[in-house]
């Protein structure tokens, strides 16, 4: 039985004191129940911020990125291990903005999430068509290609991943797939991993998800939860979506 996972991603906004009163309601406001998780992935300088604040709560951390080396001179890159060192549980890996503006390709998401796994951190890989890959109907083929470049890297490891489908037109930008659409592409997505032997991995949905959309996509049958971007930014929307 698969249960719900809300993931915060946090981008590159916060600072100490905001961060601080955010963690803080989270951690105070947050009543877990049996099938429900949530985690927050900060900016890289706020890692051990998020441990003080969530150590001993049942929200879990992570980073938003993860190098593909393992260590060396590769000037402003974090290691997995270094991650580990924080206690992350999670690194996003393959979010369309580092596609879009790093030059993180189909290879290098695939050999961070190694990386990741590699030192016990669950990656959370994302993969999504551009609004000209939609209307150009080739949806299905690009989250497979990002999808199948992870599996090839990971190997018996892809039972161990977390995958995130989030479409770039619906991302930081208020327009949210439909369920329905979400869901076409979840199953493609999960037909995949059963072929792989991870069926049971959690398949989130990202892009532009509310309180007052969440729970008609989570209720669809192959999405298991979300990666929130601008909402998990306060404290209410965030959590009302973790309750959806
Ligand atoms: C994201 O950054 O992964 C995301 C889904 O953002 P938003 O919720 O703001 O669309």
């Amino acid at each position: 039985m698969r249960g719900k996972l809300v993931v915060g991603n946090w981008k590159m906004n916060g600072g100490l004191a905001a961060n601080a009163a955010l963690l803080a309601e989270i951690a105070a406001q947050w009543r877990p129940s049996p099938g429900r998780d949530l985690a927050v992935c900060v900016p890289y300088p706020y890692l051990p911020q998020a441990q003080g604040a969530l150590a001993g709560t049942p929200i879990a951390w992570g980073a938003q990125d993860v190098s593909e080396h393992d260590a060396g001179a590769y000037t402003g890159e974090v290691s997995a291990r270094m991650l580990a060192d924080f206690g992350c549980r999670f690194a996003i890996v393959g979010h369309s903005e580092r596609r879009q503006f790093f030059g993180d390709t189909d290879a290098i998401v695939a050999a961070k999430a190694g990386s990741a796994l590699a030192t016990g951190i669950t990656p959370i890989a994302c993969v999504g068509e551009t609004l000209a890959e939609r209307e150009g109907r080739v949806t299905e083929a690009v989250v497979l290609r990002q999808l199948d470049a992870v599996l090839a890297a990971v190997g018996s490891g892809a039972t161990r991943l977390v995958i995130a489908y989030e479409p770039v037109w619906a991302i930081g930008t208020g327009r949210t797939a439909s369920p329905a659409e979400a869901q076409a592409v979840h199953a493609t997505l999960r037909a995949r991993l059963a072929k792989a032997g991870a069926v049971d991995v959690p398949l989130l949905y990202g892009g532009s998800v509310k309180a007052d959309n969440a729970a008609a996509l989570f209720a669809m049958a192959d999405i298991d939860g979300g990666l929130i971007g601008g909402a998990s930014l306060k404290t209410a929307e965030f959590l009302a979506i973790a309750r959806a």
